[in-house]
């Protein structure tokens, strides 16, 4: 656990805020498998201090006893902007358990809050719940959800709402934050600190370097730009990448105002707030980018420990380089695997990208499309298939199918063995924004009947799941566009 670094100024023992007559709104019991949570048939915990000790009223279970909650400091860029020191302002750390960290969202209060009340409203903890645990079943890293609290204390946003404690777990929730604040204070020994514990926790092959400081911010540069890469795979916007938001292992972190493209849309804005689109779904790559490039900053001082200064910038510039090369291989590697090309090819890019395009011209639903591509066959002509229907240039769209089928030729591998290869990429489920909203109104008048629904559907996002194909269609025309914010 990284934050056994002790000392005031980087953390502070905080206890969790109670919050009266809590329920169960959600609980994963795959995310409590990790932590060998006992679960009785009903799928909850046997333990009935969990519910307590995940409201943030308790510090004991029969088998656990935290002794010392902590909230972190943590510094960050905000919108581009250094916004100078933050910290868990509604995020209290339990401790450990079996790898994993344990840590309230919404429970209360911190010496970082700020203005803030300390804690989260319901709306915002489910769509955490359900977002943190479909991304883990999508094969993307995330911090998992543990469970939702809810309680009928209000809490004042827009509107009066209620509160709600997510439970998280993840490895570290250490954010390139955290590490951009020690160097703004030019503290080296805690940067070092925190950084030795990292490679210690983390990145042990980092240990034994003669740079490891420099092959640390490599490590986290590639991970990442993996990170990245799957997001635009699935058509997942964060919403919000301030350098505070951005994990130091490269897991998808803060669930805030995000969204899953429906219809596909390159420059598509999730995040109501970001009223120039510096957080646009094509814009993600290039801003994580900018963001290691602040973390690239922070390190300065690590690398120069056992280098030349001029030398330590060039060798991170160098590094920070690599970025966009393991981007675009990991984004090319899976958008071929999108198209079910099993090899590479010369012209396969182009072809994506002409897809792309056609798609975002279009505005055809993202996961709609890519689920049902797998059907094509490679005796079809272009005329026949049925998908070219949602596109409104149909000579452009029959040219790139008669292209693609002649690229799919060009393989000799059977159309079944596509088709499942490219159904265990193509998701057929994601959490699209009004399906959210559903579980959402419903918890509200304590039915908590749709976020189990949707989260059985989840977490199995390849599965066909016939029974459930209403669910995989695109929003109906007529539905009101459900607008997601900063406020949470
Ligand atoms: P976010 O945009 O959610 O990443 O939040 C930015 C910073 O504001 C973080 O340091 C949060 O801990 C803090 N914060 C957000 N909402 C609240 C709240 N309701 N009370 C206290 N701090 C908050
Ligand atoms: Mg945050």
């Amino acid at each position: 656990m990284a934050f056994t670094l002790s000392g005031d100024d980087v953390c502070q023992i905080t206890h969790p805020s109670p919050i009266p007559n809590p329920y169960w709104v959600a609980f994963s019991s795959s995310a409590a498998k990790l932590i060998g949570v006992e679960l009785s048939h009903n799928g909850l915990p046997i333990d009935p201090a969990w519910l307590e000790i995940c409201a943030g009223n308790s510090l004991t279970t029969l088998t656990h006893q935290f002794t010392s909650p902590l909230a972190t400091v943590y510094s960050g860029h905000q919108f581009g902007v250094w916004a100078g020191q933050l910290g868990d302002g509604r995020a209290i750390l339990l401790g450990d358990i079996e790898g994993q960290e344990l840590q309230l969202k919404g429970a209360g209060k911190t010496r970082y809050s700020r203005m803030g009340d300390g804690r989260a409203v319901l709306r915002s903890s489910i769509r955490e719940f359900l977002c943190s645990e479909a991304m883990h079943s999508l094969g993307i890293p995330t911090t998992r959800a543990l469970s939702v609290v809810g309680s009928e204390m209000p809490v004042r946003r827009e509107i009066i709402e209620t509160a709600a404690v997510c439970t998280r777990l993840a490895p570290s929730f250490l954010r390139i934050g955290h590490f951009e604040h020690f160097a703004s204070l030019e503290d080296t020994s805690r940067l070092k600190e925190l950084a030795d514990l990292l490679i210690r926790d983390h990145y042990p092959e980092c240990q034994n370097t003669a740079k490891p400081y420099l092959e640390l911010f490599k490590q986290i540069c590639v991970r990442n730009a993996e990170l990245v890469a799957q997001w635009q795979a699935v058509g997942f916007c964060h919403g919000v990448l301030n350098s505070d938001n951005i994990s130091a292992i490269g897991i998808t972190m803060d669930y805030g105002p995000f969204g899953f493209m429906d219809q596909f849309q390159i420059d598509h804005i999730c995040n109501h707030s970001d009223q120039g689109g510096r957080y646009s779904y094509h814009r993600q790559p290039q801003i994580m980018r900018w963001n290691m490039a602040c973390l690239a900053s922070a390190f300065l001082p690590l690398v120069e420990l056992n280098h030349e200064s001029n030398d330590a910038q060039t060798l991170l510039r160098d590094a920070l380089e690599e970025f966009a090369v393991v981007y675009t291989k990991v984004w090319q590697s899976l958008f071929r695997k999108k198209l079910g090309l099993m090899t590479a090819q010369d012209g396969d890019i182009r072809l994506i990208e002409r897809l792309l395009q056609a798609m975002h011209d279009s505005r055809v639903d993202f996961t709609y499309f890519f689920r049902q591509l797998s059907q094509v066959r490679q005796e079809q002509e272009a005329q026949t298939i049925a998908l070219r229907d949602h596109f409104l240039d149909r000579e452009l769209i029959d040219r790139w199918f008669t292209d693609y089928i002649h690229r799919l030729k060009s393989e000799m591998s059977s159309d079944e063995a596509r088709q499942r290869a490219m159904n265990l990429v193509n998701p057929k489920f994601v959490l699209r924004n009004h399906l959210a909203q559903v579980a959402i109104d419903k918890a509200k008048q304590h039915d908590f009947s749709e976020i189990q629904t949707l989260f059985k559907i989840l977490t199995s996002p390849y599965d066909e799941q016939i029974e459930y194909d209403a669910y995989a269609m695109p929003p109906p025309p007529d539905i009101e566009r459900v607008e997601v914010s900063c406020s949470s």
